[in-house]
């Protein structure tokens, strides 16, 4: 997803112009409903009875809370696939985490009723967490908020008797508060995971703070659900039915539009879903421009479920997959054996497709807990991607040796995170040629890649090229390096905009780069913005890898397109001075 940063416009002038986030596609026309944040402060505890009671207290709604995250675990596994299910599995361990209970019991013994005493020790750890130079850990305080007021929430609710339902996991339910015939859009400070997951009712919704990388917001793009974040705290005190409009790729976020605007905004709704539904109907055919181009149209995966997705929606392959999914929230590393049945299992639901497994992609900022990396003030800056691979041959070798055997059996391309040295790919490559004759293979449909993610290697493509057959451009990183503006780090979303010509520079140097014999790809989010497939294809970018869900409506963009007025597009996007006159090029 972009970064675009669209303004809250009031036609009724009831708010000033703030900055508003793109988070989630869609177009969206509703009337606002407010919803109270789950409650998470300790202001309507009770008076405390003895340590003993209010301990147990505690441990029963810490239990109940446990019990919740589970279930909605569940859920999310089988809706919307394991990488987001993974996301209650961190909720799960911080309900249990020694830490924060002691830190509870202790203010219990001082005296303090459970909820207060919950409420006070983990607002301690938010404070620590949200002052962490490390923007991903720091995006994780949202994370403690959502169990702060989860437990809360279980101890009032066991305190309201038994038939009483609530909980930050449980769904946000804002039906039946007097819709009109557009839809409920819901207003709130920031959404956790499990309201996000639970969300029923809404068209879409609007964030007064919030960061599109935050965990609520990743699962409400999975679940299709549009939204924008960071609409200032404006939006709040609009009154229930206020009527409003957005666009979740633009960030454009307009109070109580005039009827014209109200028009148009219903206008490219309606245009767009009936794109999406022609779109569907053909996702299974290639992606070929109107002058004969042939585009592939490849799908992100970090899980079985999202290959399963992939198949369905038509993607061509697997253009990336991050295999992170196999390594993290762990004790020891996955073996090559559980490796070769994981990536097996990838291909069997690809039925055929060419599985891109990229190497895994960890250090500072992902942490492994059975393979530290030093701390450091800049984790991403630091040992990370094939830098990590490159101090852990063991951990190395064992994956390749696993991609290796897969390889045999499927069209695999295996794929190097993060390159920045011609010597770092060579050394890649070197371990790769030891394991191919360590396992005495040579499997045919075996290709190389690099991601370019880093400005030096998108400048030094042609260098490069002799290495690999595939470029894989990560404009997720490309962008944050690019613009000096770190992923997930909500003060600085706006910069880091990939439309900004700087990165779509860095493309264009990519792609005259690349020797004829390598492929052109790019799999950061970008590759699914609307508008980006005929700036991207001008430069020569030969291959899209998007979410799942993504596919159908990027093969109908590709053959919507012809190369040619595509090229005169890519030139206009790159002489354009800004990142916002870059995206109207191509949208025309
Ligand atoms: C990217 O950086 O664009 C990319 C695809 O990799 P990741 O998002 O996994 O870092
Ligand atoms: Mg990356």
């Amino acid at each position: 997803m972009g970064a675009a940063s669209g303004g809250l416009a009031a036609s009724g002038g009831v708010l000033g112009a703030a900055g508003a986030l793109a988070a989630s596609p869609g177009i969206v026309v509703g009337a606002v409903r407010q919803r109270e944040a789950a409650g998470g402060g300790a202001e309507a505890a009770r008076v405390a009875g003895e340590p003993e009671v209010e301990r147990e207290r505690l441990l029963a709604a810490l239990g109940r809370a446990g019990a919740e995250v589970r279930r909605t675990r569940e859920r999310v596994a089988g809706e919307l696939g394991e990488a987001e299910a993974e996301i209650f599995d961190a909720h799960a361990m911080l309900l249990e985490d020694p830490e924060l209970r002691s830190a509870a019991f202790d203010r219990i013994d001082d005296g303090a009723e459970a909820g207060a005493a919950w409420a006070a020790a983990v607002g301690e750890a938010e404070t620590a967490w949200s002052a962490l130079a490390d923007p991903y850990l720091r995006a994780r305080a949202a994370d403690l908020a959502a169990l702060r007021a989860q437990v809360v929430t279980a101890l009032r609710t066991a305190a309201a008797g038994p038939t009483a339902t609530a909980g930050a996991a449980g769904p946000a339910a804002v039906a039946g508060a007097g819709a009109d015939a557009e839809g409920l859009v819901l207003v709130a400070e920031d959404l956790t995971p499990g309201e996000a997951v639970g969300l029923a009712g809404v068209v879409g919704v609007v964030l007064a703070a919030g960061a599109p990388t935050s965990h609520g917001v990743i699962l409400l793009r999975s679940r299709g659900i549009p939204a924008v974040v960071a609409a200032g705290g404006g939006v709040l005190s609009l009154p229930d039915g206020t009527p409003i409009a957005f666009d979740g790729t633009t960030g454009e976020l307009v109070v109580d539009p005039s009827p014209g605007v109200r028009a148009r905004f219903v206008g490219e709704r309606d245009s767009a879903a009936a794109r999406a539904s022609s779109a569907a109907s053909r996702a299974s055919l290639g992606a070929v421009t109107r002058d004969g181009v042939r585009i592939e149209v490849g799908a992100n995966l970090g899980s079985v479920a999202d290959a399963r997705a992939a198949a369905a929606n038509g993607a061509d392959l697997a253009g990336l997959v991050r295999t992170e999914f196999l390594f993290l929230d762990r004790e020891t590393a996955p073996d090559v054996d559980e490796q070769t049945a994981a990536y097996r299992a990838l291909a069997e639901a690809l039925g055929g497709r060419r599985l891109t497994l990229r190497t895994l992609d960890v250090g500072g900022d992902k942490p492994l807990r059975y393979a530290p990396v030093p701390p450091t003030a800049n984790p991403f800056l630091s040992v990370r991607g094939l830098r990590f691979s490159l101090v852990r041959p063991d951990l190395f070798r064992a994956q390749l040796t696993a991609i290796v055997r897969v390889a045999v059996e499927t069209p695999v391309t295996v794929l190097f995170p993060m390159v920045s040295t011609v010597d770092e790919l060579r050394a890649a490559r070197a371990a790769l040629d030891d394991v191919l004759r360590a396992e005495q293979a040579s499997p045919a449909g075996l290709r190389v890649g690099a991601m370019i993610e880093v400005p030096a290697a998108a400048l030094k493509a042609s260098a490069l090229a002799p290495f690999v057959d595939v470029f894989s451009i990560g404009t997720n990183d490309l962008t944050q390096y690019t613009l000096a503006a770190a992923r997930g780090d909500g003060g600085v979303a706006a910069l880091g905009d990939p439309w900004d010509p700087g990165v779509l520079r860095l493309v264009d140097s990519v792609c005259r780069g690349a020797s004829d014999r390598v492929t052109v790809s790019v799999c950061g989010e970008f590759a699914g913005d609307p508008g980006a497939a005929s700036v991207l294809i001008g430069l020569g970018v030969r291959e899209l890898s998007v979410a799942p869900a993504r596919v159908p409506e990027v093969k109908q963009a590709v053959r919507e397109l012809t190369a040619a007025t595509a090229t005169t597009t890519a030139s206009a996007a790159l002489a354009a001075p800004t990142a916002s006159e870059a995206r109207a090029t191509a949208l025309g």
